[in-house]
């Protein structure tokens, strides 16, 4: 990360920067740890585009500031993450139809002072599927967690045509808002979606044992929580389950790691950084992204 700064603000004082420069930020905390600022400038200089992207650890207490201030600045947009991206909803002017559906934004786009929420970690998730040669019609997915990332990758796995779709979340205060999501989410789609209870271990086992598709979508693997797993038993993976975490530092969590010392296929959450940041990239700037410098920057961290 030392050098990946090192690039940037080297950058920052070097002619790239104008006065006409438009600044992009990524709200959330915490942030530091993201590659998002790394990648994003470096397609910006490789493709000649006037954007700057900085990281600004915003906690929940400053989502309305932190709004006020993307107004106050112009800035184009914004990248939006844990805790921020249900609460940044209220403050926002109009949603596209995922983000409402989903209940969560993770990209922000100003038009001219009309501030636009969309969701692209669903799209995300399965290009990064995709991009592996992993099917997905017709298959089923067990996701760990209900929480921004989790319905966004229900919605786009139910849209691309997963057979069936269950969110295990724990049963605290937000488990009665994901039922609702669930509900929601199966009375339209054609694909069978349910949510449990993430303690109910032996439900957890029978689900897995049937999927196709194991993800990850808790925050359990990263910062502090390192040497730890959502998913309660090891003894659930078998090789022809593919496994997927959505967190991309550590870029092989403890879970990835299990799963793969039993042959399962896995798949990390840096590809979903990737394909999530490509639609955000085209609707800041109206251009395609170029995918070969943002993954040399993303994978490389320089
Ligand atoms: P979120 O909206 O805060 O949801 C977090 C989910 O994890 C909630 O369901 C939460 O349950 C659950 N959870 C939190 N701590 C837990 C614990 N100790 N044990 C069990 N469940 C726990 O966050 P999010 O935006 O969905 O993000 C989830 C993860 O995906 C994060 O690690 C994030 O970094 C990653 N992510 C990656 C990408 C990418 O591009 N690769 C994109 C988006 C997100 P409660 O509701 O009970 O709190």
């Amino acid at each position: 990360m030392t050098s990946g700064h090192g690039s940037i603000v080297e950058q920052a004082s070097g002619s790239r920067i104008t006065g006409k420069t438009r600044l992009i930020g990524l709200f959330g905390s915490p942030v530091s740890h993201s590659r998002s600022p790394v990648m994003q400038n470096s397609v910006f200089e490789a493709m000649g585009l006037d954007y700057a992207y900085l990281a600004f650890d915003i906690g929940l207490a400053d989502t309305a500031r932190a709004i006020d201030a993307l107004r106050l600045l112009d800035m184009r947009g914004a990248n939006v993450t844990m805790p921020l991206k249900r609460a940044v909803i209220p403050h926002l002017d109009r949603l596209s139809p995922s983000a409402q559906l989903a209940g969560a934004v993770n990209v922000i786009v100003n038009d001219g002072g009309v501030l636009t929420g969309h969701i692209t970690d669903g799209t995300g998730f399965m290009l990064s599927l995709a991009e592996k040669g992993i099917a997905r019609r017709g298959q089923r997915m067990v996701l760990l967690g209900a929480g921004g990332a989790a319905i966004a990758v229900a919605i786009e796995a139910a849209t691309e045509g997963m057979a069936a779709i269950s969110l295990f979340n724990r049963r605290d205060d937000f488990h009665a808002e994901a039922e609702r999501f669930a509900a929601e989410l199966d009375r339209r789609f054609d694909s069978e979606i349910g949510i449990f209870d993430l303690d109910d271990r032996t439900l957890l086992a029978d689900h897995v044992s049937r999927a196709d598709i194991l993800v990850n979508a808790t925050p359990v693997g990263m910062e502090d929580t390192i040497d730890r797993m959502a998913l309660p038993d090891t003894g659930v993976l078998r090789p022809d389950l593919v496994v997927c975490d959505l967190i991309y530092v550590p870029r092989e969590t403890r879970l990835l790691r299990e799963a793969a010392a039993r042959g399962c296929v896995t798949v990390s959450g840096i590809g979903m950084q990737l394909y999530q940041a490509a639609p955000a990239f085209e609707m800041w700037t109206g251009r395609k992204m170029d995918i070969a410098v943002a993954r040399r920057a993303l994978f490389s961290g320089a």
